[in-house]
């Protein structure tokens, strides 16, 4: 397979967006794109871009989002490693034969109309892993 192209984003787990915002919008002075709701996920998301690579606050919008789990269990921080990829089926089939264990072994709709996988954090090092490519 053809290795990860870049960074994608990082993905940060944040009890309030609105929050966050204070340092990575005011501090750092990072440009705020668009925020997004995503249902499925029971997410609200707000990128900020930095160089090519985006910052993704993810904020739960319910008790039982995923997202509201790890902030229970693990408080806000670190949540993801987004790897962009040219050929995301192609992607998931090679590291599914080299036995890396997939959370999502078909993409499916991200965020901002990117295609989405997520492998589990045991096969990675500790850190969740997602692979995007642009397009439905
Ligand atoms: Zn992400």
């Amino acid at each position: 397979m053809q290795p990860p192209t870049r960074i994608d984003h990082l993905g940060i787990a944040v009890n309030s967006i609105a929050e966050a915002s204070c340092f990575y919008r005011d501090a750092l002075g990072l440009t705020c794109g668009e925020g997004q709701v995503v249902p499925e996920q029971k997410v609200r998301v707000q990128f900020f871009q930095l160089g090519e690579v985006r910052i993704e606050l993810l904020e739960p919008t319910a008790a039982d989002s995923p997202i509201a789990r790890f902030l229970a269990q693990r408080g806000p921080g670190l949540h993801h490693i987004a790897y962009h990829v040219d050929d995301l089926p192609a992607t998931l089939a090679a590291l599914k034969a080299a036995g890396v264990r997939l959370i999502d072994e078909k993409p499916r709709a991200g965020a901002h109309g990117m295609k989405i996988a997520f492998a589990h954090p045991k096969s990675t090092g500790g850190v969740l892993s997602e692979f995007c490519q642009e397009g439905p």
